[in-house]
């Protein structure tokens, strides 16, 4: 056991913002002096109310989420989106077109496939998702209720280099892996969720930011806790939330502002993923399979080509206080999530890890 912190690469739950943890330390058993934890405290009480418009406010502020959108914290994580967006959002034509970029996507479309029509209008499955393939407007059916895309692939470690033109077919993103690390304009989507556990907040939650009038068309069938309405019209409090995620998430939202908002998180993410490529594109032990271009910034992938020398590195690796290196158990081979909290003291010392191992290892 060791009283030092390691730099913890895993993919999620991941690395907090030290500060936060700090502060949320501090705060635990008495709330800013209030008497009780967050953990005890009614989600009906003026200081949670307080907490949650407070984190609600911070993440309009840090995204400019435009007024005529909805914010929604709602259990069940990046998983049960799956479920809600086709069971809210199939209104219509009962179709919706979903492009394959990895594990996460086609778990989504397989939910999907339940409730209706799903066409898958790309994969880049046939090369084990290494790039993300262009689709714009005239690849979708012109009656789809709906178009979804994973913005950021944790797994296979890409990301899209462009938000697809889908016209007046709204958008729909799972942000999970890549939400406060890049500016995005909302209002090209018509909803966006993300499970917090990467960038935002301890696991359990997802945020949701969709927009109004796609609210209210879960048929009657829908079960209450699944309809979007219900969040949205009972301020994410229908029923008990998870309070401590919630107002851990809030507390990241204040120190992204703090820190200079989103767009002072990208300049570290870009400084600190170049980095790294970087070594990599130049090392002769280890290689990125990812499309130059579609790189994500969040999670790096990289292979030696000898998976007995990956699960070397990647034991030697946590000896060294770099852990969860290991890639994901469907590939194998190795992934960096260098999230927003990960320093880039953290990347130096994986970087510093690589040379020594491929020293040790030619
Ligand atoms: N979507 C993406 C892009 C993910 O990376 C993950 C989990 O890692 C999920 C969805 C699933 O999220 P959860 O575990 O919160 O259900």
């Amino acid at each position: 056991m060791s009283n030092e912190r390691a730099y913890n690469f895993s993919a999620g739950p991941s690395m907090l913002p030290l500060p936060v943890i700090e502060d949320v330390a501090a705060n635990l058993a008495n709330y800013k002096g209030c008497g009780e934890s967050v953990m005890e405290m009614s989600h009906r009480s003026a200081e949670f109310k307080a907490i949650l418009a407070d984190a609600e406010q911070n993440l309009r502020d840090i995204m400019n989420i435009p007024d005529n959108y909805k914010v929604m914290f709602i259990q069940g994580g990046g998983t049960l989106q799956f479920a809600m967006v086709p069971l809210n959002l199939l209104r219509k034509s009962g179709k919706a077109d979903y492009v394959i970029t990895g594990t996460w996507a086609k778990k989504a479309a397989k939910e999907a496939e339940k409730f209706g029509d799903i066409k898958i209008v790309a994969s880049s499955e046939d090369s084990t998702f290494s790039y993300i393939p262009k689709v714009n407007r005239e690849d979708f059916r012109p009656d789809a209720d709906y178009v979804h895309i994973t913005l950021n692939n944790t797994i296979y470690g890409t990301h899209y280099p462009y938000i697809p033109d889908t016209g007046d077919i709204p958008l729909v993103a799972d942000m999970s892996s890549c939400i406060l690390s890049e500016e995005i304009d909302v209002t090209k989507f018509g909803l966006i969720y993300a499970g917090v556990q990467k960038n935002v907040a301890p696991s359990g939650i997802a945020v949701a930011i969709m927009r109004e009038d796609l609210i209210g068309f879960a048929k009657e069938n829908v079960p209450t806790y699944l309809d979007y309405k219900i969040h949205a019209d009972n301020g994410s409090t229908y029923n008990t939330p998870n309070c401590f995620s919630i107002y851990v998430a809030g507390e990241v939202f204040k120190y992204i502002k703090d820190m200079g908002g989103v767009p002072a998180m990208h300049k570290l993410d870009v400084e600190k993923a170049d980095k790294l490529y970087d070594y990599i594109d130049a090392s002769s032990l280890y290689n990125c399979p990812v499309n130059k271009e579609d790189r994500s910034l969040m999670n790096v992938v990289f292979v030696t080509g000898n998976p007995d020398l990956d699960k070397k590195f990647v034991a030697e690796a946590k000896a060294a206080n770099l852990h969860n290196l290991g890639g994901h158990r469907s590939i194998g081979g190795m992934r960096a999530s260098i999230y927003n909290a990960m320093p880039m003291e953290g990347v130096d010392a994986l970087i510093d890890f690589m040379k020594k191992f491929e020293e040790e290892n030619k």
